[in-house]
């Protein structure tokens, strides 16, 4: 008797649950279009990606889910946008497989029929990039842009990161097969710049400044001038620990990035992270971002300085404001541990 109770009040929260989802979907109706599968070239896709647009202007974003990249989430962690003008789309960060990729084509192709006028890039790091490949095979391979240092990614400067391109290549065919396996390539950006870039695509002004190493070497941020809108790839994260674990990562230079972006002038409406929900306030938008580099900082620094182990730093180290945010599992400890060498070394200066 109670069994059947319960038998039935597990069917009434099923039933809730399926109508509270049906209810979010804007089309479909029956309860089997909650799970939409999209056959793409690169395989088919099970997640909803939900596009979104910025109010007043001709800006379309879609989101990662929070967490590091899996099967589950398919490797839809980060965000990436698009700016339609009338001589093509500006598209910002191609998302980290190539199936995704496709599917932000596709959702481009919803709104617009004008080319791909280019990809920038934010930061070679294959949650941004690997949906490059999407582009380059089904969208008329559209220049790539990228700061000049995303070349060190793919080997092919001084600053040699091609090795761990390479290992993370393979992490991620195994991490993320289907979605990325053997044919999955790395593409390389086209063209790059230095420290800034301003140029105008069908009337809409544009400004690309650099600014790291912070996070990766290339940091950039695109400024779409006449919307006040800003993209601002991983320099700022947002409702999840920042991943700061590579050898690339300067978290002072990082920290001065987000203060450039605090003195922009007229300061920007509108602010699309590389991770997390967009925010109306760069203020709002950085707190998560520089409160975690500043806390882990500080919480390292006096244990660097007098050369006191790592593990009595960290494990003396009260996490509970990060405990519950997604990616702390993944990342905390990383990251702390390489703040800790950035501080140890510059403790030497
Ligand atoms: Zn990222």
């Amino acid at each position: 008797m109670r069994l059947s109770h319960l038998f039935i009040f597990v069917l009434l929260l099923t039933v809730l649950a399926c109508s509270k989802s049906s209810e979010v979907e804007t089309s479909a109706s029956d309860a089997s279009a909650t799970i939409t599968v999209v056959a793409t070239p690169y395989g088919e896709s099970k997640l909803e990606m939900k596009l979104f647009k910025v109010k007043d202007a001709p800006i379309y974003y879609v989101l990662g889910f929070s967490g590091v990249p899996d099967t589950q989430n398919e490797g839809h962690t980060s965000n990436a946008g698009f700016v339609v003008t009338d001589a093509g789309v500006v598209v910002f960060d191609a998302l980290g497989t190539p199936a995704l990729g496709y599917r932000l084509l596709q959702r481009i192709r919803e709104v617009t029929e004008q080319s791909i006028e280019r990809v920038i890039i934010s930061h070679y790091h294959a949650d941004h990039i690997y949906g490059l490949q999407a582009f380059e095979e089904h969208a008329g391979n559209p220049p790539v842009w990228a700061q000049v240092l995303a070349l060190g990614y793919v080997g092919g400067s001084t600053a040699s990161q091609g090795e761990d391109a390479e290992r993370r290549l393979a992490q991620r065919r195994e991490a993320l097969f289907p979605w990325v396996d053997e044919n999955t390539r790395i593409i390389s950006p086209s063209n790059t710049f230095e420290d800034e870039m301003s140029f105008v695509v069908g009337g809409v002004s544009f400004m690309l400044k650099h600014l790291g190493p912070a996070h990766a070497p290339a940091d950039s941020i695109l400024l779409v001038k006449d919307y006040g809108v800003l993209f601002s790839g991983d320099v700022i994260y947002k409702g999840r620990v920042p991943f700061l674990d590579s050898p690339e990562t300067d978290t002072k230079r990082w920290l001065r990035g987000l203060e450039y972006l605090v003195e922009l002038d007229p300061p920007p409406n509108f602010v699309i992270p590389g991770h997390g929900e967009p925010s109306q306030s760069v203020e709002e938008a950085i707190t998560t971002t520089s409160d975690y580099i500043n806390y882990v900082r500080d919480a390292m620094s006096s244990a660097a300085e007098n050369f006191a182990p790592f593990e009595d730093a960290y494990n003396a180290t009260d996490w509970s404001a990060y405990k519950e945010m997604p990616a702390f599992e993944a990342s905390n400890r990383g990251n702390a541990y390489r703040i800790f060498l950035e501080l140890e070394a510059e403790s030497f200066e």
